[in-house]
């Protein structure tokens, strides 16, 4: 039986971190048996809002690569491709783009939001406002049945479902409609408790050395309340707890709760305890690292591979697109 395609892209915007690694990547690594992969660096989309310094996307996009295959996303069982390398994608954004109603564009929640937030980049360009239409395009162009996201993207693919149908509608039933696969999030955030992100200065990268990741979590936010060591803590509330439940044996959970609302650990200890799990953690994903960054045509050629596969069904989709346009 064939497998059910899925399509996600990262933008290629500096090193990846834990939030990235719980956001979409230990979920796209679950999901290698089940689909058809298609995993790609979104260039392009880095460069809606990143247009001034471009000089990150290039380094990035050989970056990440070497961050996925070395948590275990296997390319051989997947397609890795670099979104600019397959010009049919901006012919699609093109043709989408003509049937897109802007409206549809403006009213979209995290367009609105990113205005808001991000102040220090103009964001008001015509790229930024359509960058859920070359989403759609990048995902439509594989013939997705799924797209794996955190919440916070699932209007984009709403919208892509809607510019699948609008097209299907004016030129035949070329593209199914793709079911948002909603991403299981773990609880944790950045240092300083905030949605960890590279912009925020709080965020626990997947490349940092045993010091400097014993270094954030030294500095990690825990539990508000708990002013003094002799004062009791409520795990619930602290971050470093979170990561101890992912990260720790179920016996060192347990006692960190007991000890913790007790009084019985301080928070120094709880954090080099923590520290410790993530850099055990850490060190498999690191050496694999390592003797990737040691053989960067390896990688070079495991992206143009991924792009070879892409390509030739980007062509036939397109092939299909035209003639169904009438161009
Ligand atoms: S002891 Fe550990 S779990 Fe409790 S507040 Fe301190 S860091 Fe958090």
């Amino acid at each position: 039986m064939t497998k059910k395609v899925i399509v996600s892209g990262m933008r290629p915007t500096g090193k990846l971190h834990f939030g990235h690694l719980h956001g979409a990547l230990l979920n796209w690594r679950h999901l290698l048996d089940e689909y058809n992969c298609y995993y790609f660096i979104a260039d392009w989309h880095a460069l809606t809002s990143e247009y001034s310094r471009t000089d990150i996307i290039r380094q990035s996009t050989y970056e990440i690569v070497m961050d996925w295959i070395s948590i275990g996303l296997d390319p051989e069982k997947s397609t890795f491709f670099v979104q600019s390398h397959i010009k049919e994608h901006a012919e699609l954004h093109l043709l989408f783009a003509m049937i897109t109603p802007l409206p549809w564009l403006e009213r979209n929640p995290t367009y609105k939001d990113q205005l808001r937030e991000i102040t220090q980049r103009d964001l008001y360009t015509y790229g930024f406002l359509g960058y859920p239409v070359l989403q759609a395009a990048d995902i439509l162009m594989y013939k997705a049945n799924g797209v794996p996201v955190g919440e916070d993207q699932a209007p984009h693919v709403e919208l892509t479902r809607e510019i699948a149908r609008r097209f299907n509608h004016f030129f035949g039933e070329i593209f199914p409609e793709p079911d948002t696969l909603l991403t299981p999030t773990a609880k944790i955030l950045g240092i300083d408790r905030r949605k960890m992100s590279k912009s925020y200065g709080n965020a626990i990268f997947l490349t940092d050395t045993d010091e400097e990741l014993d270094a954030k979590v030294g500095r990690m936010i825990t539990d508000p309340q708990r002013a003094k060591r002799s004062d009791p803590g409520n795990p619930a509330v602290c971050n470093v707890f979170s990561f101890h439940e992912i990260y720790s044996s179920p016996e060192t959970v347990a006692d960190i709760d007991k000890k913790c609302r007790n009084a019985g650990i301080g928070c120094v200890e709880c954090k080099k305890l923590m520290a410790a799990a993530l850099n055990r953690y850490l060190e498999p994903i690191r050496e694999r690292r390592r003797q990737l960054e040691a053989r960067p045509d390896d990688v070079k050629q495991i992206i143009s591979e991924g792009n070879k596969k892409a390509r030739a069904v980007a062509a036939e989709t397109m092939a299909e697109v035209r003639e169904a346009v009438q161009l």
